[in-house]
């Protein structure tokens, strides 16, 4: 379904991203580990046409989308939740998730979505009438997710949902990434918790300082000593 070959990417004058090539299959749940500054938010900035690489390609369900903006890439069926949600604070839960499905896709669709959606997050059903920033961290988290959902994407990525969350809440946005991926949603996700998105994952890519350093499925990753050390700190 994604496909990136060779990637290099930064912003302005410093290269993030070296050679990077990696791809996702439509049903698979595939995890870019790394630490810190490794480089993990700008493959996803780079793939949602948020960043323009300087070299290499994207192709995504055979189309080349490398020189596509967010916007295309979006109508096409990218979606990416963000790090640190950005929510319309403002603005009530309803009106976040309505803002998900502008994508022309979705917006013809948008009310069986939206019980779709709130089928799956019931938390988020009883604060629809809210604002958006009077929500604890883990409901706006929440509401975060279900608004990427609204958009009907073909592709999900997910950056860091569990920053900054409660380990009880950690463990519910955790339950609900899994309910999505069990309704065969494909997904591209990048987290801190290495050890659950390994868990919940088909496979991953080990980022180191913008390079990947190492692919295998997820199982093998989460016994390979490596990873254990500099990841799983065991
Ligand atoms: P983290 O988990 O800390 O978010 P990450 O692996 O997602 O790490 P990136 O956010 O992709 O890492 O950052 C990779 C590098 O790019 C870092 O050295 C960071 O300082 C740099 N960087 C990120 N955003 C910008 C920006 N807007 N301008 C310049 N450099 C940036």
């Amino acid at each position: 379904m994604l496909t990136l070959e060779n990637i290099h990417a930064g912003y302005g004058a410093t290269t993030i991203l070296q050679d990077v090539s990696l791809h996702v299959t439509a049903g698979e749940v595939v995890t870019i580990v790394g630490a810190n500054g490794a480089g993990k938010t700008t493959t996803l900035r780079t793939i949602a046409g948020l960043i323009r690489p300087s070299s290499g390609k994207i192709t995504f369900e055979g189309e080349d989308i490398t020189k596509l903006s967010a916007h295309e890439t979006v109508e096409l069926g990218v979606t990416l939740i963000p790090e640190g949600r950005q929510l319309f604070s403002d603005m009530t839960v309803l009106e976040n998730l309505l803002m998900g499905s502008y994508r022309k896709a979705a917006r013809a669709a948008q009310h069986d979505t939206l019980d779709y959606v709130l089928s799956l997050f019931p938390r988020v059903k009883e604060r629809l009438a809210q604002n958006a920033g009077s929500l604890s961290g883990g409901e706006q988290q929440m509401v975060a997710i279900a608004r990427g959902m609204m958009a009907k994407p073909k592709l999900l990525m997910f950056d860091e949902p569990s920053l900054g969350l409660a380990p009880i809440i950690v463990q519910q946005v955790f339950e609900v990434i899994d309910t999505i991926v069990k309704t065969g949603a494909t997904v591209l996700i990048v987290e801190q918790n290495v050890f659950h998105t390994l868990k919940a994952a088909d496979r991953g890519y080990v980022l180191e300082n913008g390079e990947i350093v190492l692919t295998d499925d997820a199982e093998a990753l989460l016994s390979n000593d490596h990873v254990r050390q500099a990841y799983l700190g065991i």
